[in-house]
């Protein structure tokens, strides 16, 4: 998972990116980078770590220019390092010419990589992103395309999910993969600035009004000649690729007060808590208590249709980084431990709906419960507010192999059992599309494998 991040036509063009990147830190943690053009020089900062660290204020300054773009990255593609880190830059002999960020995995990368290679075209990283830049070059550069034409053509011969911001030395282009997987928004501030960014809450804090999504397979250029915007094009936009936007997104990825897909993000999970409540019937408890902070807004859906009060039991140390990221086991564990503590005495005697959003490898629940456990709870009844995830995520989403998933390891009967928990329910898929307006636009890839964008080993 990662966010994007484009700025054109103000002054502060860093510095507002800075911002915009700091909204949206949550989609990425391990590393950040922005790419800034004062109209002649496109300059390059990259770095392991998060964007105030990175991007300080001499940092900051030692970028000018009007056309900005920057992107938080949370691997999926590509190891954890610099050279992986967001955005690729092509250079000429007269410098970087092409600065690209994107937010998405590449389903065909093998073979468009094989592809373009075979063109002569030189990599110097592992990451998909990487892909997209060198392409549009290469049709531009080699073989006398516009950047737009590039770009329809690179929207039908790359498969996957890409959310991208593309900056030359005069110009902003931000586009979106025909099934727009990913969220993506734009609009301008009230002195004309045009900003987007994954998700909408970056807007928000840079006092964006209007905003926007950038259509399926839209295009869209901002240039000192205005902004124009390309959508439907029939090249990319035929009547079988339908929108299949990420349900993840609405159930744990994005920031509660961000809007996109059409829905309000904390809506969809108040509606999944009541949902859940409504499955339950007349379940009898003392409190609801969500794991902060991604199951809050679940967890207070599930109160409201119940009418089961809302505790806050859990508390989150918010200096604790990504537990899920780790490659051991052990620092998972550790870190979930760390990241968690309860409220002393609240548990004693009481019967209580504990609610997360999902159950990946099981890391969190297990060790949550061995906290809650000893404290003197009477009854736990775990509630989680998506379907059984089974199968991995090829669009964006780091999801451990298939045999690592909890659901493909224990049945509900066995996780009852090793947890400890009284009660165990998941959301059904059913109930899920029920929360959002547009049922038959989301991919549900993770929870039935019916992935809507296929790897056929080709690129056309
Ligand atoms: P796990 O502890 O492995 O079962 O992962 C589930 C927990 O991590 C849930 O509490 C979610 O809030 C969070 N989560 C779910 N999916 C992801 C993901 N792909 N990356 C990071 N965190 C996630």
């Amino acid at each position: 998972m990662c966010g994007i991040v484009g700025v054109f036509g103000s002054p502060n063009a860093a510095k507002l990116t800075a911002l915009a990147m700091f909204t949206i830190q949550h989609r990425g943690q391990e590393s950040c980078g922005m790419a800034v053009s004062d109209g002649k020089v496109i300059r390059l900062r990259k770095k392991m770590g998060l964007v105030r660290d990175v991007f300080d204020e001499t940092e900051l300054e030692s970028l000018p220019g009007e056309v900005a773009i920057g992107h938080v990255r949370y691997p999926t593609k590509g190891s954890a390092t610099e050279f992986n880190t967001q955005p690729h830059i092509v250079e000429t002999l007269a410098g970087p010419t092409y600065a690209l960020a994107s937010n998405g995995d590449i389903v065909n990368y093998d073979a468009m990589r094989r592809y373009l290679e075979e063109q002569n075209v030189y990599f110097k990283s592992d990451n998909d992103g990487e892909i997209l830049v060198k392409y549009i070059a290469w049709k531009v550069m080699r073989q006398g395309e516009g950047i737009i034409e590039a770009i329809r053509h690179l929207m039908h011969d790359v498969k996957g999910a890409y959310s991208t911001v593309l900056c030359t030395r005069d110009s902003l282009y931000m586009f979106r993969d025909p099934h727009s997987i990913r969220p993506m928004v734009w609009g301008k501030m009230e002195d004309g600035t045009v900003v987007v960014a994954s998700e909408s809450c970056a807007l928000d804090t840079l006092g964006v009004i209007n905003r926007k999504e950038i259509p399926a397979a839209g295009i869209v250029k901002v240039s000192a000649e205005g902004i124009r915007i390309i959508q439907n094009d029939p090249l990319l936009y035929r009547e079988s690729i339908r929108p299949k936007h990420c349900i993840f997104e609405h159930v744990y990825y994005s920031r509660p007060d961000s809007h996109h897909f059409g829905e309000d993000v904390y809506k969809v999970r108040e509606k999944i808590g009541a949902a859940l409540a409504k499955a339950d019937g007349k379940l009898k408890a003392d409190y609801v208590v969500p794991i902060p902070d991604s199951a809050n807004f679940i967890g207070l859906g599930y109160s409201n249709h119940s009418g089961i009060p809302l505790s806050l039991g859990l508390i989150r140390n918010h200096y604790v980084g990504r537990s899920f990221t780790e490659t051991k086991q052990a620092i998972r564990d550790e870190n979930v431990r760390r990241k968690y503590n309860l409220l002393p005495h609240f548990f004693e005697g009481k019967s209580i709906v504990l609610i997360d959003d999902s159950i990946i490898r099981g890391t969190t629940i297990r060790k949550i419960v061995d906290l809650i456990k000893p404290s003197g709870v009477r009854e736990v009844h775990l509630r989680i507010g998506s379907p059984e995830v089974r199968y991995g995520c090829y669009y964006g989403i780091d999801t451990p192999s298939r045999d690592e998933l909890f659901m493909n390891k224990y049945s509900v009967d066995e996780i009852c059992e090793r947890t400890g928990v009284d009660s165990l329910k998941y959301l059904q898929i059913d109930d899920l599309l029920d929360c959002v307006y547009e049922k038959d636009d989301y991919c549900l890839a993770c929870f039935n494998g019916d992935y809507p964008v296929k790897n056929n080993g080709d690129f056309v």
